[in-house]
């Protein structure tokens, strides 16, 4: 079709992986016992086995499928230090006493930052080459109102989590984006961003390295506690544990149905364009930032490292679909944000799974004895890389207090939801209406 928006060579599949491609290279054989068992080799899983085996602990890692197939090389890059919590904290039996809430809020803002910096650290400590920047993030205001909530919230974020956040009003926002979509915005430049494939194949490496033991296509199938530990029936045989850790995420199915309840997977797809004349490229963002914005439907975009192409994300649809149905929609999404950008053509299109918490939390804690990390709302370069090493350091300290504002907080589930959310599809047709309207009448 001559319209069509996909180029000629299209490849279903992350541009990220021309890069880095999910594999087995660094798997074993799985042990029969282990000290420490983590369930899912994403980020938040290899965080936790790479600080344990730094701590002397011996730990097993079991992945599914191949290294790299989950979310974590799968997403954007953007890589924030807390501008998207609190969107709907629920502050339950917290709440009622504003000043306890604000104290809360005020340690989860300033962990969350942490979070950034912790990436920083590992990446910078495993000398892991994966085009780490520190260029700040525009947040587009998709209303005149959203601008002055954004306006709002400046303060908090500066003084509780020193994030460098300013607003920018529609008569500069040229400096951030060659675009008149939006009503302003808000930049946060304690933000970062990185090539998510060849950050997570460094962790990998970088964890191998350390010590950890390393399965793939391993499928942990069942949880059972016994005295002393627990033990993990897999598909390649049972396996002792003294501690287990749960960091499957957007993944989380029924082997853990009590974890599985309190998440809802969403799907989100990102698109890459055809590389780009180096002027037009350069003046699309041209201090080079991640971009979202404030839709409740959001869109999410950068440069490709290489600073060729484009590299855009969003909720084209909240379930899994096709690159035929998802491409189109975000190719359309581009062009009313760059006009300037028709006949460019897609070169790769992609989804994966993301995992929301009902208070849009992220979550650290026990639950049945094992260890979890999850619900990282859409954003978890960052944070589950950091609650993975939290969950390290709380295993290899012997700890039970908890050890930031994430850990042990209660985890919210809704009555009669077993894990699977049927109601998605009318959720996004809401949020795309809700969009609609708020637009129309700003
Ligand atoms: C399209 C997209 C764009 C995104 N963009 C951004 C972004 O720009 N910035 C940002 O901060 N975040 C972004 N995210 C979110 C980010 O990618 C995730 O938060 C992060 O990768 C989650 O890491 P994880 O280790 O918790 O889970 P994952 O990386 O998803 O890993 C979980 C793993 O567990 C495995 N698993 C599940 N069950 C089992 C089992 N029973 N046995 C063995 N293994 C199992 C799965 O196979 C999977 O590999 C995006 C996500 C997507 C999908």
């Amino acid at each position: 079709m001559a319209d069509s928006v996909f180029h000629k060579d299209f490849k279903s599949m992350p541009w990220w992986w021309e890069w880095w491609h999910p594999n087995t290279e660094l798997s074993q054989d799985p042990p029969r016992k282990t000290d420490v068992l983590v369930v899912g080799a994403g980020y938040g899983g290899l965080s936790t086995a790479l600080e344990l085996a730094r701590s002397g602990v011996e730990v097993t890692v079991l992945e599914r499928g191949a290294f790299g197939d989950g979310a974590s090389t799968r997403n954007g890059g953007g890589v924030s230090g807390g501008t998207t919590l609190g969107k709907g904290f629920s502050g339950k039996g917290v709440r009622s006493d504003p000043e306890e809430w604000k104290k809360v809020m005020s340690r989860m803002l300033s962990d969350a930052a942490d979070s950034l910096s912790q990436v920083e650290t590992v990446i910078q400590r495993e000398g892991i080459e994966c085009y780490w920047r520190m260029n700040g993030r525009f947040s587009g205001a998709f209303t005149p109102k959203h601008y002055n909530e954004q306006a709002a919230k400046v303060g908090t974020y500066n003084s509780n989590a020193g994030l460098g956040t300013y607003m920018v009003p529609r008569e500069q926002q040229r400096e951030e984006i060659a675009s008149d979509y939006y009503y302003g915005g808000m930049v946060v430049e304690r933000t970062g961003q990185l090539h998510p494939a060849l950050y997570y194949g460094g962790l990998l490496k970088a964890t191998h390295k350390a010590g950890a033991r390393l399965c793939a296509q391993c499928d942990a199938e069942k949880i059972e506690r016994r005295t002393g530990g627990f033990t993990v029936l897999t598909n390649k045989g049972p396996i002792e544990a003294r501690e287990v850790v749960i960091a499957t995420n957007g993944y989380t199915g029924d082997v853990t149905p009590t974890l599985k309840r309190r998440l809802v997977p969403v799907a989100s797809h990102i698109i890459a364009t055809e590389e780009l004349p180096e002027d037009l490229i350069k003046s699309l963002i041209p201090k080079g930032r991640v971009v979202s914005d404030t839709k409740r439907v959001l869109c999410y975009y950068r440069r490709s490292p290489d600073d060729k192409r484009v590299i855009f994300g969003g909720r084209a649809r909240f379930t899994q679909v096709t690159p035929e149905v998802s491409a189109p929609v975000l190719h359309r999404y581009m062009l009313e944000r760059w006009p300037q950008l028709k006949g460019t053509k897609v070169t790769h299109a992609w989804t994966g799974n993301v995992a929301f918490a009902f208070d849009f939390l992220p979550h650290m804690g026990q639950e049945q004895g094992m260890h979890y990390l999850m619900a990282c709302n859409g954003s978890g370069v960052a944070m589950m890389s950091y609650l993975g090493y939290q969950t390290a350091r709380k295993i290899a300290g012997g700890s039970n207090a908890p050890v930031n504002a994430f850990d042990g907080q209660d985890f919210p589930t809704m009555p009669f939801y077993s894990g699977n959310p049927w109601f998605l599809p009318m959720v996004g047709a809401w949020y795309r209406t809700r969009d609609w309207w708020d637009r129309l009448t700003a």
